[in-house]
């Protein structure tokens, strides 16, 4: 029996988390769940699973919990704000929590799950970009796993058991190549905010699939690989293989490459973190090798989808690099999403916030200055392009 929390209950990771538990014989037992304002879906998960705790994010949206759980469910304790979410990551009662919200807004409650002994779960890649050294090192010393939940880092996860990190040569990383795939430049400059949402083979929140369409999102993975396996950013290598089958590899010293397959279906690696080190029941649809047709696979191409090209940099930089990348990144998509810019001004945002902020790249690598530059970076980004102070 395994208690558990979600933050981002209501999002896509926290939807098919709902589905493993459901799938699990009552072996895993949902105790807190978070969402930001997202009302109506909490009351149902509330209806199915009973949680005893909930937070949401938005006071107001808390107040409509609140008094809808004074009416149908008394027991239920309600929370709010970011105490709210750091409340449902320490519970007494939990053993392991999810991390599902989107952005970096899960650095706290994640780090305070930590510091309270639970294992995590970890779908939420923004908190290891931009605090993956303390996130480590504390998971360290408080003797708590970080289980990857991300497919591909799930994958690593895999190939690697039962190898030692001395016989790795390299991680190879593959990235489907997003729905803008062997486009250039010039073909990406009046793209739409619907066709850069349309992901090939992943139904996804809004976030990761734009950034799956800047190539972003490999990015961040490149740095989450960096730090959940203590590689050489040189050693990391990014391979676009549009089909999705193998969701990543690793290569020894010998020269043996050892990968893990499967159907394109995250609630495999959600199943596999929250039971590890023990594997359950068939949750995705198996792997039917005779209709696949060709596994390919190409060269990302660094000049069009510089967003991967700055993550490398960033992360060879280290310190607080990842997050003025990851802020920049986060509030550029934010303004892609309200059509305030267009698609390759994600990357031109990112790249000016690289170098307006340089002089903070070394500042003392502590949670307050990562949550004070990443403001300071936010806010620039909102005062120069969303209020058009230019
Ligand atoms: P989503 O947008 O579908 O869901 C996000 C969840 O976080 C929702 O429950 C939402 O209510 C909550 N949330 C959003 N903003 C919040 C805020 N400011 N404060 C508190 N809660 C907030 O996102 P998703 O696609 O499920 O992705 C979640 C995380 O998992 C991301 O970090 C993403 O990169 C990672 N991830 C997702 C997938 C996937 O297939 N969706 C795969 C790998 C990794
Ligand atoms: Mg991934």
């Amino acid at each position: 029996m395994k208690n558990i929390s979600i933050l981002g209950a209501t999002g896509s990771i926290g939807t098919q988390t709902l589905d493993v538990i459901r799938n699990s014989d009552g072996k895993i037992n949902l105790i807190g769940i978070t969402a930001n304002s997202s009302v109506d879906k909490i009351k149902e998960i509330i209806g199915e699973f009973e949680p005893k705790y909930v937070a949401m994010m938005d006071e107001n949206s808390s107040k409509i919990i609140e008094e809808f759980c004074n009416k149908e469910y008394p027991n239920i304790q309600v929370f709010s704000g970011i105490d709210g979410l750091v409340k449902i990551a320490t519970l007494e009662e939990i053993d392991t929590v999810v991390t599902s919200v989107v952005g970096m807004i899960g650095l706290k409650p994640t780090i305070a799950a930590i510091e309270a002994k639970k294992d995590i779960a970890l779908a939420n890649k923004e908190t290891l970009v931009v605090a993956g050294e303390l996130v480590m090192n504390k998971a360290k010393k408080n003797n708590v796993k970080i289980l990857p939940v991300d497919s591909e880092h799930s994958a690593i996860f895999q190939s690697l058991s039962g190898y030692k990190n001395k016989d790795i040569n390299k991680i190879l990383l593959t990235a489907s190549g997003g729905p803008f795939r062997g486009k250039t430049i010039e073909e990406l400059k009046d793209v739409t905010v619907k066709e850069a949402l349309k992901h090939p083979k992943w139904n996804m929140g809004q976030k990761i699939s734009i950034d799956s369409a800047t190539l972003m999102n490999k990015g961040l993975e490149v740095i989450e690989a960096h730090f959940l396996f203590d590689c050489d950013y040189d050693n990391i290598e990014v391979i676009v293989h549009p089909q999705s089958i193998i969701h990543s590899m690793v290569e020894y010293k010998d020269a043996s490459v050892i990968a893990q397959l499967g159907s394109p279906d995250m609630r495999l690696p959600i199943q596999y973190a929250l039971n590890y080190p023990e594997r359950k029941g068939m949750i995705a649809k198996p792997v039917n090798f005779y209709e696949l047709g060709a596994l390919t696979f190409e060269k990302p191409d660094l000049e069009t989808f510089k967003c991967l090209r700055f993550a490398y940099e960033a992360g060879k930089i280290g310190g607080l690099a990842p997050t003025i990348l990851n802020g920049a990144n986060e509030e550029a998509v934010a303004l892609l999403l309200k059509e305030k810019i267009k698609f390759l001004q994600i990357a031109e945002i990112i790249e000016e916030c690289m170098s307006v902020f340089k002089e903070n790249y070394y500042d003392e690598l502590t949670l307050d200055n990562i949550i004070e530059l990443d403001k300071k970076v936010r806010e620039y980004i909102r005062t120069k392009w969303e209020l058009g102070v230019k």
